[in-house]
């Protein structure tokens, strides 16, 4: 992209680069660096400014990313370690309302047959969950309560035993768990349609 050279008035040497394009500025004065370099630095950057990227694949990218949508979902289904269906029981996310909403639902039955009722697509794979309990950890809170107090004050606690033991008790009563997405597992549901998805890194769109 051009760059534009802004400077003072009455004077010729640039300033700051602006893009050509959009006009944003850029000032060689956020480098720490020799004059020469600093400049170069600054319009190199007005030079990149609005210049279009590429994916590897050839898509033009629109966002900050470095790949394409396509290419980053394939990036993290390749890494991923793939579980069999049938040996895993616990909830999914998968792309679709599901059974929870947002993607969630109990089992992969429950996903399905939540996909049906709405008429959707069943997702070519999902993910497993982790799972995080509501818990609150004794230790940490009296480490809390006494950490801007006086430096003797985290052993002058009394009773911390009974604390820890009512919160222990306390923490096995909740029933409050929170899912999360593992983007690092993949269950594949529908294998064509994984397959589908996986080869079509081998055709650039462009
Ligand atoms: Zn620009
Ligand atoms: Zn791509």
């Amino acid at each position: 992209m051009e760059v534009r050279e802004l400077t003072f008035k009455g004077e010729s040497d640039p300033k700051l680069y602006a893009c050509g394009k959009c006009g944003k500025a850029y000032s060689p004065k956020v480098y720490a660096a020799r004059d020469d370099i600093s400049h170069a630095a600054a319009r190199r950057t007005a030079e990149e400014c609005c210049k279009p990227r590429f994916c590897a694949c050839g898509t033009e990218l629109d966002t900050s990313w470095t790949a394409c949508a396509p290419c980053r979902e394939r990036k993290m289904l390749a890494k991923a370690t793939v579980i069999d269906a049938t040996e895993y029981k616990g909830p999914v996310s998968a792309k679709c309302n599901g059974e929870w909403g947002e993607g969630y639902s109990t089992d992969i039955g429950a996903m399905i047959e939540s996909c049906h009722d709405a008429g959707e697509p069943v997702p070519a794979y999902c993910h497993p969950c982790t799972c995080r309990p509501l818990k609150i950890d004794p230790v940490n809170l009296l480490e809390n309560a006494t950490d801007d107090m006086h430096e003797a004050a985290a052993d002058q606690v009394v009773d911390a035993d009974e604390l820890v033991a009512f919160i222990t008790a306390w923490n096995k009563k909740q029933t409050c768990v929170t899912y999360y997405e593992d983007w690092s597992r993949v269950i594949i549901i529908d294998q064509l349609a994984f397959d589908d998805i996986m080869n079509r890194a081998a055709e650039p769109s462009r």
